[in-house]
């Protein structure tokens, strides 16, 4: 399999916006592909929003884009929305799209899978692409209870210790969500070592994104 590099304008700096439903959702799934960008390209920025950040989690998704994007962060830009609530408030949604992010002029967007089971990952999919349509998108897979993995297009190699440093940093900041049983190392660590086979990642791990348009 032949491998693609993001270009010369990489070498520069790139300008990169995460987008995410909720806390932690942008950290599971592309957290391993930001810490190897941010390793590979110094000159990086990393422009962070999470669209629902409410008491506790508020803190966390601060924390968790410090730890990952560093001195590379602008922002991050923390939104109250009604977790579960995003699609009947659709047009205030789109409205932080509208008002707050079409300025940007990202060369690369990570956002939601548009056919994920959950609504508020699908509605932030569908504004990603409303809002930037001559852009390169990839979208990131979030496992959950619904089982709606399916058939990624992109693989982003990772080296095991970037693997490890991106479960560390989850599971250091979202203290909240340890709760849940699902919430634990071995579920990301599994489903990297899965895409990493996929993709026969020299490390053994891997994330996957699905990409709609790709321009060579
Ligand atoms: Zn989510």
């Amino acid at each position: 399999m032949m491998h693609l590099n993001l270009g010369a304008k990489a070498a520069g700096g790139l300008t990169i916006l995460c987008l995410g439903s909720h806390s932690d959702d942008i950290e599971i799934g592309c957290g391993g592909t930001i810490l190897r960008l941010a390793d590979q390209h110094p000159g990086c920025e990393f422009h962070w929003v999470v669209f629902s950040a409410i008491g506790v989690r508020e803190a966390e998704a601060r924390q968790a884009a410090r730890l990952f994007a560093s001195s590379r962060l602008k922002g991050p830009l923390l939104k109250t929305f009604q977790d579960g609530f995003m699609p009947y408030v659709g047009g205030e949604v789109k409205a932080v799209f509208e008002k707050e992010l079409k300025q940007l002029s990202p060369d690369l967007i990570f956002t939601h899978n548009g056919n994920d089971a959950h609504q508020d990952h699908r509605l932030i999919s569908e504004l990603t692409w409303n809002t930037f349509r001559d852009h390169f998108i990839l979208e990131y897979e979030i496992p959950k209870y619904d089982g709606d993995l399916g058939q990624p297009s992109v693989f982003v190699p990772l080296e095991g210790e970037a693997c490890q440093r991106k479960v560390r940093h989850i599971m250091e900041a979202f203290q909240s969500q340890h709760r849940k049983p699902w919430f634990q190392p071995d579920t990301f660590l599994s489903l990297m070592r899965l895409r990493g086979m996929e993709c026969n990642a020299s490390s053994g791990y891997a994330e996957a994104f699905y990409c709609r348009k790709l321009v060579m």
